[in-house]
């Protein structure tokens, strides 16, 4: 266990946030042990999987637990299912990468996805018509009420759009150990209709797409459009798309006849970039926070020494003004400590 540990190179926003007690736990006893210690001295616990969804905006006087549990098994389910089980500390995009070499569909559309397999539920996931519950199983975790472990299945993650029990009722109260994904051996379910991903399969001259195509093409066009946290500090969509009541968005036509929206039944989803970059603010930078000069939804560390409040307050200013303009109020997708 290390003190006054600086969390830098653990956030991929890159703040220079520091935990009290810091530790990395690679098995179960050694998660047990820390969380026992923590009790034992009342001190509070942030886990950490790869820091890509956390805003610190200030020091963390507690213990910090980095969850670096490794592993993958497979269990046959049938002729053209298999069962992949991956634990928490496995990088989501390594393990991606993984199954597509395995030809094992149904993760290439969130490719490139920063973070840990462990964190993968609790914002189910999701990019270019893919959210992780649809090929989500299950998942293991250990109740901090009781120390015992517990299996949730789809049903009972209750997953929504960048939303699930792990970030409501159940927050802070159970940390996810290993996550299981049915996955497909063939016949796969391409999905090339959302975003980019048939314009940039076309440019490349493919007409039959494989899974391994369709992961490429979404890697180019992440890497086209965001950020490397590598070089410049982000945690990717800083605020969720709003839905709005029909009625809301009706009216809002009349006024911004150009706003684009997703009709579902009576309520509208309304890009949240789309809405921020109106109010001017793609590309805006605010002392060391910017909003990214491509993509207006990421807030980004623009100098490198932002601090977490810094880059707070730069994303209240967002949310005033996109509330004054349309009447509508943004909601934070990163976790913000
Ligand atoms: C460039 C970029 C692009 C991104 N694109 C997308 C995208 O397309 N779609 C998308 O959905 N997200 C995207 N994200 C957000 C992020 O990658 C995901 O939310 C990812 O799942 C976060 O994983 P992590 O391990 O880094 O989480 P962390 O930031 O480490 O943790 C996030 C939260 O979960 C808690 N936590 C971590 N591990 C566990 C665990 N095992 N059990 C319980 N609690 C835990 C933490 O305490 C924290 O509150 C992007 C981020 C970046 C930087």
């Amino acid at each position: 266990m290390q003190e006054n540990f600086s969390l830098k190179p653990y956030n991929t926003f890159g703040v220079d946030a520091k935990a009290k007690y810091f530790i990395e736990v690679q098995t179960l006893e050694q998660l047990r042990d820390a969380i026992s210690y923590s009790k034992d001295h009342h001190l509070q616990i942030l886990f950490l999987g790869g820091g890509s969804n956390i805003l610190l905006t200030k020091d963390f006087d507690g213990l910090a637990i980095k969850l670096s549990f490794k592993g993958i098994s497979e269990e046959d389910l049938n002729e053209n299912e298999v069962l992949v089980t991956a634990k928490a500390g496995e990088n989501w995009h390594e393990f991606v990468m993984y199954c597509l070499e395995k030809n094992y569909g149904g993760l290439e559309n969130l490719s490139l996805i920063p973070g840990n397999v462990g964190t993968s539920p609790m914002q189910n996931i999701g990019a270019y018509g893919t959210e992780i519950k649809d090929i989500f199983v299950s998942c293991t975790v250990l109740d901090l009420e009781n120390l015992e472990l517990k299996t949730f299945n789809l049903e009972q993650c209750h997953f929504g759009y960048r939303d699930s029990i792990f970030k409501q009722e159940g927050k802070g109260r159970y940390v996810i150990l290993e996550v299981s994904f049915k996955l497909t051996r063939k016949d796969h379910h391409i999905k090339t209709e959302y975003g980019a991903i048939k314009t940039e399969l076309d440019n490349s001259g493919i007409t039959h797409p494989t899974i391994q195509d369709v992961s490429k093409a979404v890697i180019n066009i992440r890497q086209s459009k965001l950020p490397d946290p590598k070089v410049t500090g982000n945690a990717g969509s800083f605020f969720k798309n709003p839905t709005i009541p029909l009625v809301q968005f009706e009216e809002l036509k009349h006024q911004f006849e150009n706003i684009p929206g997703y009709p579902n039944g009576d309520v509208v989803k309304v890009p949240a970039g789309w809405l921020i970059e109106q109010c001017g603010w793609k590309g805006k930078q605010i002392g060391n926070a910017a909003s990214h000069k491509l993509q207006a939804l990421v807030i980004i560390n623009a100098t490198g020494n932002a601090t977490g409040k810094e880059i707070f307050d730069f994303s209240t200013e967002i949310i005033n003004s996109v509330k004054e303009k349309f009447g509508i109020e943004l909601e934070r997708e990163v976790n913000i400590l």
